[in-house]
């Protein structure tokens, strides 16, 4: 995978999304982090740490929305259950039929 470094401009209105939906979510990460990460979208520590894939940057705006949601929605549960699928799809009812575009 090779991709740009996102601008400044870029960073910044993802961020401010990130802490949009934090509060709808009504979740808040301790540290906010993008970085570079080879083979996943988000990371999410036990304290509270959201870390998330530059390359989410390059993804459409309604996969970017989906690992936003996913990610912060792991604060208040921490795997992949019933409750969790169950509140995903509360706030993405499409959240299934969303992929990721290819990358290089
Ligand atoms: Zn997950």
């Amino acid at each position: 995978m090779k991709s740009k470094a996102p601008t400044p401009a870029a960073v910044a209105a993802f961020k401010a999304q990130v802490t949009q939906w934090a509060k709808r979510i009504r979740v808040r990460p301790r540290q906010l982090r993008l970085q570079p990460m080879r083979r996943k979208w988000a990371s999410c520590s036990t304290r509270g740490t959201v870390s998330f894939s530059t390359e989410v940057l390059a993804q459409p705006a309604a996969f970017r929305e989906y690992v936003i949601v996913h990610e912060l929605l792991h604060l208040k549960v921490p795997n992949h259950g019933k409750l969790f699928k169950t509140l995903l799809r509360a706030y993405i009812p499409n959240y299934e039929t969303i992929q990721p575009r290819a990358t290089k």
